[in-house]
């Protein structure tokens, strides 16, 4: 099989171009190269709490320059399938303002009486009360979103329980399981792709994660890309029933790429 020439290029975030707030070596020369090369590009998040705007300051304060245009958020990916799905609908949102600003944007209503939806994002301030108010409004009929699977994410004093976690405590109370929408869902891979009017074929997806990055892009009909720095490790790779496209040790190695 010979490969396409990549004409559009997909990176996660976390594990690629930054470990949280510290840059990776390597990733303001991928950004700045893909800037210059004048190729569309997105960067990807699972993660709901930002703006693209919050998260392109985040980004800037690491020496990371990413337009707000290039950066593609799960809680972005849900409010455009919501969008799509029932145009104009209602929700009751457990989130931060990357989720709630979406919906917003593409004309949803937020209330606690009889939504469409109930929406559930990622939050570092979960309260009982509104988890309470989500269970009992999914248990009356509301159909359950989460922006992301993610059981726990990072932080420097450790784990933190994630979206997956919480969605897990809504579902074992009703019975209701979550339609997820981030990685690897690979909706959030195809939402991207029209984001920017990309073709699968000719567009790589960058991860570090082989059961997210990777097998959502291979859904997706993307190449991919894993790089080692983040949680997988050379040696896994092979575990897994599927495979990259290629490894490369760092996001260093792709910049002579674009
Ligand atoms: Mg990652």
């Amino acid at each position: 099989m010979t490969l396409r020439p990549v004409e559009t290029w997909m990176t996660d975030m976390d594990g690629v171009l930054v470990h949280e707030e510290v840059p990776i070596p390597g990733a303001t020369e991928f950004i700045d190269r893909l800037k210059a090369s004048g190729r569309r590009f997105l960067v990807l998040t699972n993660n709901s709490i930002f703006t693209p705007r919050d998260l392109r300051a985040r980004l800037l304060g690491s020496g990371i320059d990413v337009p707000e245009s290039a950066i593609w958020t799960s809680a972005l990916a849900t409010a455009q399938f919501l969008g799509d799905q029932r145009p104009g609908g209602t929700a009751y949102v457990v989130g931060e303002a990357g989720l709630t600003t979406a919906l917003h944007d593409v004309g949803y209503v937020m209330t606690d009486r009889d939504p469409d939806y109930v929406v559930l994002g990622e939050t570092r301030t979960y309260s009982f009360e509104a988890i309470t108010k989500a269970i009992r409004l999914v248990a009356a009929g509301a159909r359950f979103i989460a922006t992301n699977p993610d059981p726990s994410g990072p932080s420097q004093q450790g784990m933190l329980p994630a979206t997956g976690s919480v969605a897990a405590l809504i579902s074992t109370a009703t019975g209701r399981s979550p339609y997820f929408i981030g990685k690897p869902n690979p909706l959030m891979m195809r939402s991207a792709l029209n984001r920017i009017e990309a073709h699968s074929e000719t567009t790589a997806m960058v991860g570090d994660r082989m059961d997210t990055d990777v097998v959502s892009g291979l859904e997706a009909g993307l190449q991919t890309c894993l790089v080692l720095t983040g949680s997988t490790r050379r040696e896994d790779v092979e575990r897994f029933p599927y495979r990259p496209t290629r490894v490369f040790d760092s996001v260093a190695d792709l910049v002579d790429l674009v």
